[in-house]
């Protein structure tokens, strides 16, 4: 089969080089948007759902993330609070104007967990439907998030395949039906990323935009995995932020948390609520010297 074939739905290839564009709840997405995602990790406390939203609207976010279903490596990990937390979660969303949330999903009665809060709360925000790393390959959920037209889907790179694996699973779900897919970089599973969490994969940024048409997320909370600072005082995740954000990358899932070290999961990677305006004015400031780099051309 040619390369071309293989990319046949999200292919950047001769007759079909426009990147996907979509609109869903009214946030654009496509290679040229700038979105950042941030939230809680994996929804805990109603109080702090509703603190991470008020900051979140304080500056000026209607994109949030909040994981409700929590795949864990160790069964004896909090596992997520599922779809008891649904319907205050989409309240509260809606309650701070938060349109879109990125929220896991691991198999097919998720999404009728997530119609059914949704419709319960009179469709308060929206939700992009997220596919982890560790289920990349998860033929069958590919095919289950890909044959509804509701949900947009955020595809999370297979931290262990290669990049062309993982955009051949990104085309799983678009031949099953549904091309609004962004696709996410999380970094790499590897020591050689050490002291990271993973090695840090942002330099595919600019190759994902090349070889598809999907809008690029990077995931640098993921990526780094621990709260170091530089000695110039920025911390390492805003250093890789920047890194995927001065490539082109069109969004930025973070996580964010008032109690960081209180989080039940990945306690160690999330920014405080003081921190977010500071990220978010980080993120702005590189993403204009992209877009002045790409005028430079
Ligand atoms: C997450 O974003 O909460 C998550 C579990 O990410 P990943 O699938 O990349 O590990
Ligand atoms: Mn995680």
């Amino acid at each position: 089969m040619s390369k071309a074939d293989e990319f046949r739905i999200l292919g950047r290839r001769k007759g079909s080089e426009e990147s996907i564009r979509f609109s869903y709840k009214g946030v654009d997405f496509h290679q040229d948007c700038f979105h950042v995602v941030a939230g809680l990790n994996a929804v805990d406390t109603r109080e702090y759902v509703e603190e991470t939203f008020k900051a979140l609207k304080a500056a000026g976010q209607v994109c949030a993330r909040m994981g409700a279903y929590k795949p864990r490596t160790s069964p004896y990990s909090f596992q997520g609070y599922g779809k008891s937390c649904l319907p205050y979660v989409f309240e509260l969303a809606g309650k701070h104007g938060i349109r879109v949330i990125s929220m896991e999903v691991t198999r097919d009665e998720h999404l009728d967990e997530i119609r059914a809060a949704l419709r319960e709360t009179g469709d308060a925000t929206g939700v992009m439907l997220q596919i982890g790393t560790r289920n990349t390959q998860n033929f069958e959920l590919l095919k289950t998030v890909g044959s509804q037209r509701d949900f947009p889907i955020l595809l999370k790179r297979g931290f262990g395949i290669t990049l062309h694996e993982s955009l051949l699973a990104a085309e799983y779900v678009a031949s099953a039906g549904n091309r609004d897919i962004v696709f996410c970089l999380r970094g790499m599973k590897t020591n050689f990323g050490d002291p990271h969490r993973n090695l840090v994969d942002f330099a595919h940024v600019p190759v994902v935009k090349r070889l598809t048409r999907m809008p690029v997320c990077i995931d640098p909370s993921h990526s780094v995995g621990i709260r170091a600072t530089a000695p110039d005082g920025l911390l390492d995740i805003f250093h890789v932020a920047a890194q995927g954000i001065i490539a082109g990358a069109n969004l930025v899932l973070t996580d964010v948390h008032p109690e960081p070290a209180k989080a039940l999961v990945d306690a160690g990677q999330a920014i405080t609520l003081d921190e977010l305006p500071y990220f978010l004015e980080d993120c702005a400031l590189v993403r204009e010297t992209y877009e002045k780099r790409r005028r430079l051309r």
